[in-house]
């Protein structure tokens, strides 16, 4: 079989990866994705249990390849307002879009709605070759180029691998890069819930000593949970029947919504944080989750990986037109230097929450709630946390800009 010559090889076929093959596609490079698994697909009349916090930053990025339109018709649920309050003390702080003059911070999209409007825009590149479901046989990097054998014989040659493949991801071991990690001794609880009142377009979290809980808004009134606790709470609330499990969360949530009544779909996941030692290795990057993994408590993470994704487009196209090797080890440096800095401050960011809120003990309960009313009440400080929270800060590559360049 003949081997096929691209410029990019991607191994995964995820939000980030298929971001990347999308944006490096309208860039003029030739790419290829591989991915292990057929995805679901988004269902019209269900909604997923795995949703994602976009940022206007992510919906720029969406938008300028040309699929948030696709994803808009179909479901999104804007959040015009995000409540955080203390499970012990009163204190707590709202982040309102109206302070701002903007329409709303962000909105909860369906995980498979993204990766379906992302194929069906690949499907409508003629620089994209989708290889999926197929596993990677053999990988083998030189200084000069890429070889990359799938499972089922076809073999692929380029300039540049990148690894999107998610937390364990082989590209990464493959290039012999290590990671440092941390366990949070917690589980993610998800599940699709109606509640009694009306959310109201805001997103809630309310900090418990085992660990957060969010309901998310959805466009059909009912919320997206995403609850973090303690890995032996965790298991107990997995192991509840409905009624139990719901007035379980009914008073977690402080009835905030009144009575809550969870759905079929609970799943649960480990939580963890993870960094690469490195984002890059000769003719190797790494994006996504491949890269970083943190705790959900903020809704960052396919956020920073499609920063990420949007970040080496710009890199890789740069060294293109100033006629360098895009697959050089000083141009993947660049991306390295660019993004490694910002997700390392996320998660530091998120550790501070972690210990700051995911505990009992009354003295860090007197700072939470200081700090919390403080925040709640300095204009500036507040500016910035929905910066930060809207993907506003830092060096955003072209992408995500407000004026694209
Ligand atoms: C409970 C929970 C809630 C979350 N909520 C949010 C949120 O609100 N907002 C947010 O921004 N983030 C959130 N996240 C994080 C977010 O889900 C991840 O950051 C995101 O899915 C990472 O995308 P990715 O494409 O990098 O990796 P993945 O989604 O892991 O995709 C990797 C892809 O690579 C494929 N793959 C793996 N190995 C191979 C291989 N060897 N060969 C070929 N293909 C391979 C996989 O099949 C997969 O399709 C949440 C996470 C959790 C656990």
């Amino acid at each position: 079989m003949a081997e096929q010559r691209t410029d990019v090889i991607i191994i995964g076929g995820g939000m980030v990866g298929l971001t990347l093959a999308v944006g490096l596609a309208d860039s003029g490079f030739q790419v290829a994705v591989v991915e292990a698994r057929e995805p679901p697909s988004w269902q019209p009349g269900q909604a997923s249990n795995r949703v994602s916090a976009v940022t206007q930053a992510s919906q720029r990025i969406l938008d300028r390849l040309g699929v948030w339109e696709w994803i808009a018709f179909r479901r999104v649920s804007p959040f015009e307002a995000i409540r955080a309050w203390d499970a012990a003390g009163h204190a707590g702080v709202t982040f309102d879009a109206a302070d701002r003059g903007e329409p709303c911070l962000g909105h909860i999209v369906e995980n498979t709605l993204i990766q379906d409007a992302l194929r069906e825009a690949v499907a409508r590149r003629g620089g994209v070759s989708l290889y999926c479901p197929v596993e990677v046989g053999n990988l083998d990097v030189t200084a000069e180029r890429v070889r990359v054998r799938l499972g089922d014989g076809r073999r692929l040659r380029g300039s540049v691998l990148v690894g999107a493949d998610g937390a364990s991801s082989m590209v990464r071991a493959h290039a012999g890069i290590g990671v440092h990690g941390r366990d949070y001794g917690q589980r993610g609880i998800v599940a699709t819930v109606t509640t009694q009142k009306h959310h109201g377009a805001v997103a809630r979290q309310r900090f418990l000593p085992e660990g957060p809980l969010a309901l998310l808004p959805l466009a059909d009134g009912r919320c997206s949970l995403v609850w973090s606790a303690a890995t032996v709470r965790a298991d107990e609330l997995e192991a509840m029947d409905e009624p139990e499990f719901s007035a379980a969360l009914t008073a977690a949530s402080e009835a905030v919504l009144g009575q809550v009544t969870a759905s079929v779909d609970r799943a649960a996941f480990p939580l963890r944080r993870l960094h690469a030692e490195s984002y890059v290795a000769p003719r190797v990057a790494l994006v996504g989750d491949a890269a970083h993994v943190i705790h959900p408590l903020a809704g960052q993470g396919v956020n920073l990986g499609l920063l990420d994704a949007a970040a080496l487009v710009d890199v890789l196209h740069q060294a293109r037109e100033r006629g360098r090797d895009p697959g050089g080890y000083a141009t993947l440096r660049r991306y390295a230097r660019w993004r490694r800095g910002d997700n390392a401050l996320m998660q530091a960011a998120m550790d501070g929450f972690h210990w700051l809120f995911s505990n009992d003990d009354p003295l860090r309960s007197i700072v939470r709630n200081v700090g919390l009313g403080a925040t709640d009440r300095l204009a500036p400080v507040k500016a910035m946390f929905i910066d930060h929270a809207v993907g506003q800060r830092g060096d955003l590559p072209s992408l995500a800009r407000w004026r694209y360049m």
